[in-house]
């Protein structure tokens, strides 16, 4: 069992579900959480930005048996169901029919992983406690009481960096250490939260069981069902241009961009202006940076080593997965933490970047190709191919998904490979008519 005293920076989903896996090996775990604790602060769970859970997040879930309590808030979403400027809908499954993604209340969840925390007698949460400095050299975090106006001082064993895409512990090590890499980027678009409230009884007016997009070409809007029958709109827009957030300001604009663009969204949106109005615009990062970790005293975990744009639905559950990989280290190394560290950097990292990339990549398929015939006659043939041939084409999508045993950067790797086999296949002659042919079969076997 160790013994060791950790302080983790940030309560928010990967440092509640840490503190959770290191508490069951007999650690003593202290969070410092910046916020007030939001189960008191009353933030409706059914009002918050929702998000998508999938295999590598049930699986860090699993590793310390709280799956069934989070299934309790979630809604499996089978596929994408895409509603194009005409009107008319199309269902595209995201994978086998058993297969899905499920939508979660980022509150609701965050406030069951700090719940299942404190059923743990070795965890205790600080709340309104803010870090602003971590010594490298000594461990020792700096803490600012934000209720009390007071700043204190903790020394402990470790300390993890959760604390998020701003992160401070990040900052921390890259003030302090003169070969730190850092990069971060934004891209154009931005987004804003919109809602579909639910209908009459808690019903849901469209589609529960999907994740709903309106594909737009460079721009799109989905929705993510709530356990109270509402959905959570999410519009990613440029944040400048001739046609972008920027370009609309007043409630007629908001109306008249909505009538071009998703006239059938509308009615199903009655606080649709004041919420366009009134919602602030938020703008989308992504940090890769190195080293994660310092010695046998310091690493960064979750956003705060890696934030990634939302496109694949994988931040979490990218932040979920370190926390498996830790773990088995964990085992692995015998509680030898300068080991430990060492492998967990040099094993995630490359998987980290993957997911950075297929996130960004994923912004274009979701906004522009769910619309495009020519992509979806290509995920079609893909599909049948895997579905006779499953040991030799696993579909990008299905494995960053619902492959928690292959790595980001394998899936990346044999993405491209797949992808420059699917472009040869698709220059076939007349592939539309022959897709479901052996000569495509043929065709795509022959050149894996
Ligand atoms: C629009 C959008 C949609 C998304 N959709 C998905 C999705 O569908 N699926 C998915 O898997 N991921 C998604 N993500 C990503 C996901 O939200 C993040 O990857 C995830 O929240 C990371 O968890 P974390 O614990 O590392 O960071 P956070 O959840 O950001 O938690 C960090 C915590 O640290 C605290 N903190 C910050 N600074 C300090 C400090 N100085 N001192 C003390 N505490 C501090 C914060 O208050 C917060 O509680 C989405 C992100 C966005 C923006």
């Amino acid at each position: 069992m160790g013994s060791k005293k950790i302080s983790i920076v940030g309560a928010g989903l990967v440092g509640s579900l840490l503190s959770i896996y290191l508490a069951k090996r007999g650690h003593k775990i202290d969070i410092y959480e910046r916020r007030p604790d939001m189960r008191k602060a009353k933030i409706s769970a059914g009002k918050s930005i929702n998000l998508a859970l999938s295999d590598r997040g049930w699986r860090g879930l699993q590793g310390v048996g709280i799956a069934d309590e989070i299934k309790k808030i979630a809604i499996p979403m089978y596929g994408r169901f895409i509603h194009h400027k005409d009107g008319s809908t199309a269902f595209q499954p995201y994978g086998k029919k058993e297969q899905a993604i499920y939508s979660v209340s980022r509150g609701g969840i965050n406030m069951s992983l700090m719940d299942l925390a404190e059923q743990q007698s070795n965890v205790k949460l600080h709340f309104d406690e803010r870090c602003d400095a971590l010594d490298k050299k000594t461990n020792r975090l700096t803490l600012y009481n934000t209720e009390t106006n007071t700043p204190s001082q903790v020394d402990s064993d470790l300390v993890f960096g959760a604390d998020g895409a701003f992160s401070a512990a990040r900052l921390q090590m890259q003030l302090q250490n003169d070969r730190f890499d850092y990069q971060q980027f934004y891209i154009e678009a931005g987004y804003k939260e919109l809602c579909i409230p639910a209908g009459p009884d808690g019903t849901f007016l469209i589609e529960k069981n999907a994740l709903h997009i309106w594909p737009r070409g460079s721009f799109m809007m989905i929705a993510l069902p709530n356990m109270d029958g509402s959905f959570t709109c999410t519009l990613f827009f440029e944040m400048e241009g001739s046609k972008s957030f920027a370009s609309i300001k007043t409630k007629e604009e908001v109306l008249k961009f909505f009538n071009e663009e998703f006239p059938d969204a509308i009615p199903l949106m009655p606080t649709l202006v004041d919420d366009f109005m009134n919602n602030p615009v938020a703008s989308l990062v992504t940090v890769k940076c190195k080293p994660w970790t310092f010695e046998d005293k310091i690493a960064l975990i979750g956003d705060a080593a890696h934030a990634i744009v939302p496109f694949y639905g994988q931040g979490m559950n990218c932040g979920f997965e370190d926390c498996v990989v830790l773990n088995e280290l964990i085992d692995k190394h015998s509680e030898n933490w300068p080991l430990i560290f060492k492998e967990y950097e040099s094993l995630r990292k490359p998987d980290a970047d993957a997911i950075a990339d297929l996130a960004i990549a994923n912004f274009v398929e979701m906004r522009d190709k769910t619309a495009d015939a020519k992509f979806l006659l290509q995920k079609k043939i893909e599909g049948r191919f895997s579905e006779k041939h499953p040991d030799k084409w696993i579909p990008l999508y299905s494995m960053v998904t619902y492959s928690p045993h292959i790595r980001y950067s394998t899936a990346l790797r044999e993405g491209r490979r797949q992808e420059g086999i699917m472009q040869q296949v698709m220059a076939i002659p007349n592939i539309d008519q022959v897709w479901d042919s052996e000569e495509v079969e043929m065709a795509i076997l022959s050149r894996i």
